[in-house]
């Protein structure tokens, strides 16, 4: 009940989602959680992780009032339409990454020092599947994603000798407002089957591999990118012969 007692955890993307999940696992665990989102709703603080500014400013925030950062969560992300590559917009591209793979870069570069000042530090950075297989018309996407992956095993080296653990997990399809704005009753029935589990995901689901990967559990475990996706990236479904 208690594991993260006295342990503060900055979660981005925390108003909706994904991110709102994490939030309410962490404070039933027992930490301090500090939501940053584009909007504010949901007790969090408005910040554009996108922007290094704003970032840093509600770093500056987190040091002033607890002086350390045990654990942070880069959920904030964007999806632009399915177009087929040939179709996507240079401006998609360009918000995909601005916020998927800069606001992960922004958020660890602005807390670096304040994760430095907790004996058991741990960013937990959102993939996704895509990362992983193409999912298609998501070039964008896939490619922002992807870009978060590498990022988790280039900062997890980098970070290794002042003790930051940096991990990524992969979604598979979660029922969230991100992925229900492009569900169908025919696209879920088609994920479903696709899926060896046989169905989407909770958000719950994604929080509760998040705060092992965050928790002293995982104290052994760093680099590593985790699909949590119901078996479909370990291949298709078994046929029946
Ligand atoms: P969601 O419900 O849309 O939540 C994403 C949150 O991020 C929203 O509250 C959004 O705010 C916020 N956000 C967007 N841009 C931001 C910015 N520049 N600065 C701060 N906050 C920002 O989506 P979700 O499905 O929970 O997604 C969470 C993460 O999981 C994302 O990184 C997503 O790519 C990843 N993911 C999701 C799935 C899935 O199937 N749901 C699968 C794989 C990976 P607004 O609503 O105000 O824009």
């Amino acid at each position: 009940m208690s594991e993260f007692k006295d342990r503060v955890v900055v979660i981005t993307g925390a108003a909706s989602g994904i991110g709102e999940a994490c939030a309410d696992v962490f404070r039933s665990a027992g930490a301090t959680v500090i939501g940053w989102d584009l909007s504010g709703l949901n007790n969090c603080e408005p910040v554009d992780v996108s922007q290094w500014e704003a970032v840093h400013l509600a770093a500056g925030k987190v040091e002033s009032q607890f002086g350390k950062l045990d654990v942070l969560v880069n959920c904030a992300g964007v999806i632009t339409p399915n177009l087929p590559a040939q179709d996507v917009e240079n401006d998609d591209y360009t918000k995909n990454f601005a916020v998927n793979v800069m606001g992960v870069v922004h958020t660890s570069k602005a807390l670096y020092s304040l994760l430095c000042k907790s004996d058991s530090p741990a960013i937990v950075n959102i993939a996704s599947q895509a990362a992983l297989v193409s999912l298609p018309s998501q070039t964008a996407y896939s490619a922002s994603k992807g870009a978060v992956t590498s990022l988790t095993r280039a900062m997890a080296i980098d970070w290794a000798s002042v003790g930051i653990r940096v991990n990524a997990i992969c979604p598979g399809f979660t029922a969230t407002p991100m992925a229900m704005g492009q569900m169908t009753p025919e696209l879920d029935a088609a994920v479903s089957r696709r899926v060896p589990l046989g169905r989407i995901f909770q958000p719950i689901e994604m929080a509760h591999t998040v705060e092992f990967l965050a928790s002293p559990k995982a104290s052994a475990v760093t680099g590593v990118v985790l699909p949590v996706d119901g078996g479909w990236t370990a291949g298709e479904p078994a046929l029946p012969m």
